[in-house]
């Protein structure tokens, strides 16, 4: 990920419970149960020294949070940001709990976050910030116990830094299996880098179908325009829909007739924005989630459809690519205004999907080519999306409740067999 910016007070830990809470009711999920899943199992606060470049040494507080390991080991990326918090990185962690179970994944979700601002820090800084961290967590890290990823501000680059160090940690043995999202020379998978958006485009395919609309021709508005959001609009533009607006955090464009996403990757490389591209009008970001579409794909950051705008948005379908964009009233709003919300948990899921089957090639040291990955990650969302939307139709709940009544019945239908160790 690149360069996420943002912050809010609405609270994404209170929205992931507030809907846990909604799935557990309608499946009346026992009292055990529900105080067992509601909860993550460890949060690891650890604080570490880092000497800087000036030879100062600086002190920062990192976190690791794991939801539940009962179909699997746990699984989730790690955030820098200044302002990440261990409330935000458990909500996260719950959010990949959920998002495993949809997929039908071995795993359960965890997270992990350094507060730190990369962008003020230098590589060999990161460097050392990223395996001091790494050593913090190990004792809890491995292929069989809790596999990290990238996330907001880390890439490839500290996953390499992070295998290295643990598995330095283990005799020197090379252990590529307890991490996801690593460069392919050290057994990354082919297709991980586009796989949130490629998983983003399968589902929306499969809403256009649900809701009897063309995909050419049809008007696609993107919120964010980095590794989630690009993607994403270069399918839909391949695919012949109309890309007719995108954004970035300095504002958004807009075009009647269909952005072409790799022109204007070219433009954004060279000023540093989606803005001002050649042949499209300027928009503000609050004008590109009002727009009358036929999908709108939130790709950028939490809370951006809220009670404020809810009742304003004029797409046919909200695609969320983002994780949490949508508050619960906000979601209840576009509820009863009959819009329907493909919910983070199934719409972002591909790429942990694609990390999913890094794990397996590392394990097996058999990989994959393109088609084969691009293959099966169609097959995983198409089948995720045909579960939920059974549920939606059968139990005639919206979407989002749908998907948290598939997750929380696996995982609980998990731990019930399992029983109570005590
Ligand atoms: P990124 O940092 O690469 O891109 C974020 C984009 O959002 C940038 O273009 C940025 O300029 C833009 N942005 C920031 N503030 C904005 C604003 N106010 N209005 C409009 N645009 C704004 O991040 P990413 O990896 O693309 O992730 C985007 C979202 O997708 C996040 O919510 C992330 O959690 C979620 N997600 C990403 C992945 C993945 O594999 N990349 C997987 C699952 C979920």
């Amino acid at each position: 990920m690149s360069e996420m910016i943002r912050r809010s007070e609405i609270s994404m830990l209170d929205t992931a419970r507030h809907f846990f809470d909604q799935a557990a009711n309608l499946l009346k999920l026992e009292e055990p149960l529900r105080e067992l899943l509601r909860y993550p199992k460890r949060k690891l606060i650890v604080t570490f020294p880092i000497r800087m470049d000036s030879g100062q040494v600086r002190h920062f507080e990192g976190y690791r949070v794991q939801h539940h390991p009962v179909l699997g080991p746990t699984k989730g990326g790690i955030r820098y940001h200044p302002e990440v918090t261990l409330e935000e990185v458990e909500a996260l962690a719950v959010l990949m709990a959920w998002k495993c179970a949809v997929l039908n994944l071995p795993f359960g979700g965890a997270k992990g976050g350094v507060k730190c601002d990369p962008k003020e820090m230098s590589i060999p800084e990161l460097e050392r910030m990223t395996r001091r961290y790494a050593a913090e967590i190990a004792f809890m890290i491995g292929p069989d116990v809790d596999i990290p990823a990238p996330d907001v501000y880390t890439s490839e680059r500290e996953m390499a830094w992070i295998v290295d160090t643990i598995s330095m940690h283990h005799h020197g043995q090379f252990m590529p299996g307890l991490i996801t999202g690593k460069p392919k020379i050290l057994g990354g998978s082919e297709g991980r880098d586009t796989a949130t958006g490629r998983g983003g485009f399968f589902v929306s395919l499969q809403t256009l179908k649900q809701l009897k609309m063309k995909l050419e021709g049809a008007t696609v508005a993107v919120q964010g325009f980095g590794n989630a959001g690009a993607a994403i609009a270069q399918y839909f533009h391949d695919a012949k829909a109309r890309v007719i607006a995108l954004s970035d955090s300095r504002g958004g464009i807009l075009s009647n007739k269909s952005l072409d996403p790799k022109a204007v990757k070219r433009h954004k490389a060279k000023t540093g924005s989606v803005v001002k591209f050649k042949g499209s009008d300027s928009i503000i970001n609050e004008e590109l989630l009002e727009l009358r579409c036929d999908l709108l794909i939130p790709s950028a950051l939490e809370n951006q459809l809220t009670k404020k705008n809810a009742k304003k948005i004029r797409a046919k379908a909200v695609i969320e690519v983002a994780n949490g964009p949508t508050t619960k009233e906000a979601d209840q709003i576009l509820h009863e205004r009959g819009i329907p919300v493909v919910p983070d948990i199934l719409a972002n899921a591909g790429g942990v999907t694609v990390s999913y089957f890094e794990w397996v090639q590392d394990r097996a040291f058999d990989f994959w080519s393109a088609d084969h990955v691009d293959d099966r990650l169609k097959e995983f969302m198409d089948q995720a999306f045909q579960r939920v939307w059974e549920v939606h139709k059968k139990e005639r709940v919206d979407l989002r409740t749908a998907a948290y009544m598939v997750a929380v019945r696996r995982v609980a239908e998990a731990a019930r067999a399992r029983g109570l160790y005590a």
